[in-house]
């Protein structure tokens, strides 16, 4: 009888989630059954924790995994949904791929657009050629979206040697003069996997590509530029990497350095091409992978004044740093673009959360991105306006220049 009771405190303690209390041995807190003792600099052994100065213990609850544990956070504080950009902003980052097939697509594409005050998408899906002509007449025909969407050319890196050039700087200008206001994305494979015919990897300051870099810049063009991903990404995936579970969940973000080249490479190589093209205006997208430092970010930005920066897919990193963010926005306001990446309707309103507000500690969109939460870091009207629209109508000539807000 006893025993059972016993038995029934402790089941339906576990059940609300609360440790069986009236089990344990009462001598202060922190204190009870002790634990492993650990030297100074050592870390506790997997499946323990540091309970005190150089002491890990073991839960005594079998430990949920790191894609089961979701506590609600208790903290309640004022809270802001900005379902709608305070100003009209401009998508430089986009990617509506389908959206242009057809009238009833680009209208769909328009009414989500409406929904978040985003007046302007430039559609950043390397179209060239045929694929290109059939999008733009797709917009022209639209009445609601003709001024409303522009579309970015891009450069096709196979076969790079004698001759190549030429035919891409051909192309180039044939899909500007069917439309293209600028050049990209460039994708992350040049630099990561695009080969020269000799089998050797093109690398992203090839010579080879000097002239259509130049052509660019001729034809007044920016280039938007994605090199490599999160360094995290080329680092072992273990317990220490803070995308841990977003790299054990899509293979194709893993790059091993047996088989690709390091961060580091790609950047300097990504950087011999500003140095080299100073007259060639170039966006790096994802704020060039230096969210997480932003002070590399601004040498950057500074060492090179005919490069921008575009900020999608990098919330994660400007939201858990509000003050720095904020101050770096402030700082290099004028070089900064508004953009979004995969284009999922539902995820701009936590852009406008973040830069419109000072909310703390929220929830960003992705889960497996990011295992901590976003802070508003609350710029100025003057910031956003740049960062929302007035630097990619300044960096874009072919976007329509009219209609804007003072
Ligand atoms: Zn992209």
């Amino acid at each position: 009888m006893r025993l059972a009771s016993i038995v029934l405190a402790f089941t339906s303690a576990v059940a609300v989630g609360q440790p069986a209390f009236a089990q344990q041995p009462i001598s202060g807190r922190g204190a009870g059954r002790g634990g492993n003792t650990i030297a100074p600099g050592e870390s506790c052994p997997p499946g323990s924790t540091e309970i005190r100065p150089r002491l890990c213990r073991e839960p005594d609850f079998p430990a949920p995994s790191i894609l089961d544990y979701r506590p609600h956070s208790t903290l309640t504080t004022p809270a802001h949904k900005v379902p709608q950009a305070k100003y009209p902003a401009i998508d430089f980052h986009g990617h509506p791929q389908g959206l242009l097939g057809s009238a009833e697509s680009i209208a769909s594409l328009g009414t989500s657009l409406d929904s978040l005050n985003v007046r302007m998408m430039i559609a950043a899906d390397n179209m060239s050629g045929e694929r290109l002509l059939r999008a733009v007449s797709v917009i022209n025909a639209s009445p609601k979206m003709k001024d409303r969407v522009r579309v970015l050319a891009g450069v096709n890196f196979s076969n790079v040697g004698p001759g190549w050039a030429e035919r891409a700087i051909k192309q180039l200008e044939a899909d500007v003069a069917a439309g293209a206001v600028g050049v990209g994305e460039i994708p992350k494979s040049l630099g990561l996997t695009i080969k020269k015919p000799d089998g050797s990897r093109l690398k992203i300051d090839d010579p080879e590509l000097d002239p259509i870099w130049d052509a660019c810049a001729r034809l007044k063009l920016p280039v938007f530029i994605h090199t490599a991903d999160p360094q995290e990404f080329f680092e072992p995936i273990d317990s220490k990497n803070e995308r841990w579970l977003e790299l054990a969940l899509f293979s194709d973000r893993r790059y091993p350095p047996e088989r690709f080249p390091k961060f580091e490479e790609l950047m300097t190589e990504r950087d011999n091409l500003f140095r080299k093209h100073p007259k060639t205006t170039f966006v790096a997208a994802h704020m060039a992978w230096y969210a997480n430092d932003l002070g590399r970010l601004g040498k950057l930005l500074t060492d090179y004044p005919n490069v921008y920066t575009e900020l999608g897919a990098v919330l994660y990193d400007l939201g858990r740093q509000p003050r720095g963010a904020h101050d770096f926005f402030v700082t290099y306001q004028d070089r900064i673009l508004f953009g979004k990446d995969s284009f999922q309707p539902e995820e701009y309103p936590s852009y406008w959360r973040v830069f419109e507000t000072h909310d703390e500690y929220f929830d960003y969109y992705r889960g497996y991105h990011a295992f901590w939460k976003l802070y508003g870091i609350d710029l100025p009207d003057e910031v956003l306006k740049k960062v929302y629209f007035q630097n990619a109508l300044k960096l874009t000539p072919g976007i329509p220049q009219s209609g804007w807000p003072r």
